[in-house]
C-alpha cells in the first residue's frame, strides 16, 4: 500500500533537518580559512560554529536557499 502522506511527512522533516543542521560550507569564512578549521554553518544563526563559540562576527555570506 501507499501512503501518500508519508512522503509528504519525510520532504517536511528533511526541509526542517536542512534548516536546523549545521551545513558544511564549500568556502569558509576567514576565520576558518585561517584556522583550517572546518567551516559548519548553522543557516538560522548565519554564523557558522567556530565563529558563535569565539563570539565574534563571522564574515560568511550565507545564500537563502529559493
Ligand atoms: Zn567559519
Ligand atoms: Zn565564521
Amino acid at each position: 500500500m501507499t501512503r501518500p502522506e508519508s512522503s509528504l511527512i519525510r520532504a517536511r522533516r528533511l526541509a526542517s533537518r536542512i534548516r536546523n543542521e549545521p551545513r558544511h560550507m564549500p568556502s569558509p569564512c576567514t576565520r576558518c580559512r585561517d584556522n583550517g578549521r572546518q567551516c559548519l554553518v548553522n543557516l538560522s544563526s548565519r554564523r557558522c560554529s567556530e565563529c558563535i563559540s569565539r563570539s565574534i562576527k563571522c564574515d560568511l555570506v550565507v545564500s537563502p536557499p529559493e
